[in-house]
């Protein structure tokens, strides 16, 4: 069998990924390492944008080495993801089960090559700088390419372990490509799927909501961006955000025919593109730079996914996309799971946001624990209001994630909860400000219903709810 060539640049690894489409999906990956050393090939076990373990090595089917003899040989494990590759051997291939379509795995079929990196490349955790030199081995050259790397013909250019991980790889025979300019950065959106939402309407909508994005932070962190569309004939509904790209799943591709499906997708995208400011870059500490070997807990799960579930939404009212009633459907859904969730009176959102790597993506024990989505995008409803209030409607929380953004995000430095509360209490103008609301409702269990019923009430809306068959059910609507 013939081996990967040894890269010409001594800082990157050359990986060649093609697809196994007899029997069970599957990627083959070979990587040809700089150096032969000696070195730990790491397996990341957790994807960002997902505070819990991935194990991604359950998907891994076998590991070899190449001997200066040529020979291949298995490695041996020295943790659960992490392989020793012994002293002259830097040419490495594995097989990686590839038929998950969500937005942070990898899949192929006849006519598609998706590929996570996060989930199925290795790295050297001690040569964090190494880049890659990508190579989509049998994906034909008439095939079209979405990807946020530098890309060379049929090869994709990663900088380092960093840009590699957070650059998913979508590959097809087909795929819809739409672009458009917004404060003169360059907007892609591509789209894999039969059936396609309607291609006038959907870039006229990406445009609105990306619009109003920037003008609000003033600035955006790439210079270009991709949004990648995967639909699928699968049931998904699931969106991943990235420096540069998102890849947003939806499925049986037929949803998004509908008005719902619609709907969903431009709702996903809002909140995917908020992302690339509140969380990519203004990031809790814990996640700066991201160690993928362990799990790494953080408390400010309710800012990174809390505000941007919030933002996500407001956007699509700022930008026009949906109306005031629009709007209030949208903050009912989420209140309606905030309200019926006794968990929030159990576990702060706070250690909730901690505890996502235990239990944060499923439901759980009945009445243990907060979501950082819902119980997250309540708080910053609610802190939203409070700044707008104590300023006149000056200010709000969008002022707040601005200045992270310039304070934190720009120049990369990790945000704590004492640096977040504080910029908070800032632009509200007061030192204790919002004390009050993180005592009771993100380090705290408090019930927020009489401060929500307020906070709707000062906006012009009234809210209620009602008891029926033992769920409760909101109401919001202009006064
Ligand atoms: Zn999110």
């Amino acid at each position: 069998m013939k081996s990967v060539d040894y890269p010409s640049d001594s800082s990157a690894i050359a990986v060649r990924i093609e697809r196994i489409l007899e029997g069970t999906p599957r990627i083959r990956l070979h990587a040809a390492w700089p150096d032969h050393e000696g070195f730990d090939a790491q397996l990341p076990t957790w994807r960002p944008g997902r505070y819990e373990l991935g194990q991604f090595a359950q998907f891994m089917y076998r590991m070899e080495g190449q001997t200066p003899e040529g020979n291949w040989v298995e490695l041996t494990k020295t943790d659960l993801h992490r392989w020793r590759v012994p002293k002259g051997i830097r040419s490495l291939r594995w097989e990686f089960y590839a038929d998950l379509f969500n937005a942070g795995s990898t899949g192929v079929d006849s006519d598609i090559l998706y590929v996570n990196p996060v989930n199925c490349f290795l790295y050297d955790p001690q040569k964090m700088h190494l880049g890659y030199d990508i190579e989509l081995t049998d994906v034909p050259e008439t095939w079209d390419v979405a990807c946020g790397l530098e890309r060379n013909g049929r090869h994709l250019i990663a900088a380092d372990v960093q840009q590699a991980m957070d650059c998913p790889i979508l590959a097809a025979e087909s795929l819809t490509h739409q672009s458009f300019t917004s404060h003169e950065i360059e907007f892609h959106i591509w789209i894999y799927g039969r059936n396609q939402p309607d291609a006038e309407r959907f870039l006229k909508e990406h445009r609105a909501f990306t619009d109003a994005q920037i003008a609000h932070f003033g600035s955006f962190p790439a210079s270009e961006y991709h949004f990648m569309y995967l639909l699928p004939e699968r049931e998904v509904r699931h969106g991943v955000e990235h420096e540069n790209s998102t890849v947003i799943a939806l499925g049986p591709s037929e949803k998004s025919q509908t008005e719902d499906g619609h709907m969903e997708l431009i709702g996903i995208a809002s909140h995917e593109l908020y992302h690339v400011w509140n969380v990519k870059r203004i990031r809790p500490t814990e996640w700066m730079p991201y160690d993928f070997s362990k799990a790494c807990p953080s408390r400010m799960g309710y800012v990174a996914e809390g505000v941007t579930t919030y933002m996500g939404d407001l956007f699509l009212f700022e930008s026009g996309i949906v109306d005031l009633q629009g709007w209030c459907a949208l903050t009912v859904r989420l209140l309606n799971r905030h309200i019926n969730n006794a968990g929030r009176l159990n576990l702060s959102v706070a250690d909730s946001s901690f505890d996502t790597w235990l239990d944060g993506y499923v439901a759980g024990v009945p009445g243990r624990k907060g979501s950082i989505y819902v119980e997250g995008a309540v708080l910053a409803l609610l802190c939203d209001v409070r700044i707008m209030q104590l300023t006149g409607g000056e200010a709000s929380l969008q002022t707040a994630m601005r200045l992270l953004w310039e304070q934190f995000g720009e120049p990369r430095i990790g945000l704590t909860e004492s640096d977040y509360w504080s910029v908070l209490n800032e632009v509200a103008g007061a030192p204790e400000a919002l004390d009050d609301l993180r005592r009771e409702f993100a380090d705290g269990t408090e019930d927020s219903w009489d401060s929500l019923v307020a906070a709707m009430d000062w906006q012009g809306l009234q809210l209620s709810k009602e008891l029926r068959e033992g769920m409760w059910y909101c109401q919001l609507e202009p006064k």
